[in-house]
């Protein structure tokens, strides 16, 4: 990578496993789930159906909020839209959202209902404070679209775009991957990768940038060097560019099939996807669990 090298959060390396069932799907959230504590990592990707399952997927209101903007920018690319009515959509659905969650329609349907986990531990939040949040998304969101990176996206052919915010499964030797780039654009015969990220996510750039090249090789069959990654601060830049040499990509799938590993390592029965509560230890920093899903079904605090 010619601006600079993939960091490599990961400890000790394990040893690369003969085979990967299909059960097991690396990504960026599983592997930073699997370092903030491992008995929510557990309760994430192992623990049974259940009241478990309602609970998964709750979020706190700043990555609601930043995961609803995300959403929003991907639709008013994806459907041309006027960005007014791109924000109006926008406000719209974190109100919706925001009422659904309060009603606890989560625990229903979790699959389609987002969670706020302040509505399940009952924390309280002043409604201006939940206002505060939706202007600053839409303003957000308005602030994207008057960038000149923004106009430059909007203006592009519709017809260059691969994907916008899909969620996305490609095969890395042998090691399924799951990834969703902000945007991929055709660039004659290479591509170009989209990443909209935040301050916060320092700690895990490298390993997203090589998932990021890896899906330009394995799914669109992209020449390395003809893979520019694009990393814009949302909303309002700065935007830096990676391009990436055969090393950096070999570098790069080391390191995630590392991360793979890693997790990988404590499962009772590693080639069926098996795992036991008991083998996953609780954080040992109390303080994570102030905002863990898992805080009331945690064995810790029961
Ligand atoms: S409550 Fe704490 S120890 Fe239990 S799963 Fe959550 S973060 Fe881990």
């Amino acid at each position: 990578m010619t601006k600079a090298a993939p960091s490599g959060p990961l400890g000790a390396k394990g040893p690369m496993t003969a085979t990967t069932p299909a059960s097991f799907a690396w990504s960026l959230a599983r592997h930073e789930c699997f370092h903030t504590c491992l008995r929510r990592y557990y309760y994430r990707y192992y623990a049974g159906p259940g009241v478990i399952q309602q609970v998964r997927d709750l979020q706190l209101r700043h990555e609601w909020a930043h995961t609803h903007i995300r959403r929003g920018a991907h639709e008013w690319l994806r459907e041309s839209l006027e960005i007014e009515a791109a924000a109006a959509r926008l406000l719209q659905t974190l109100r919706d959202d925001f009422r659904a969650s309060r009603q606890h329609e989560y625990r229903l349907t979790p699959k389609r209902t987002a969670g706020l986990f302040e509505h399940e531990c009952g924390i309280a939040v002043p409604d201006e404070e939940w206002k505060s949040l939706a202007d600053r998304a839409v303003a957000d969101l308005r602030t994207f679209a008057g960038t000149a990176y923004g106009r430059e996206l909007a203006a592009g052919p519709a017809a260059a775009r691969l994907a916008i915010g899909e969620n996305l499964r490609f095969d890395l030797r042998g090691l399924a991957v799951d990834i969703r780039p902000d945007l991929v654009l055709k660039d004659g015969t290479g591509l170009r990768i989209h990443d909209w990220i935040q301050p916060s996510d320092v700690p895990s750039r490298g390993l997203t940038r090589a998932a990021l090249v890896w899906l330009a090789v394995e799914h669109w069959g992209a020449a390395p060097a003809g893979v520019v990654l694009v990393e814009y601060t949302f909303p309002s830049g700065p935007r830096e560019e990676y391009r990436f040499s055969e090393e950096d990509l070999e570098a790069g799938r080391e390191l995630i099939h590392d991360s793979a590993d890693e997790m990988r390592y404590p499962l009772a029965d590693p080639e069926r996807d098996l795992a036991r509560e008991e083998d996953f230890d609780v954080a040992d920093d109390e303080r994570i669990c102030h905002t863990c899903p898992f805080l009331r079904l945690c064995a810790r605090w029961r």
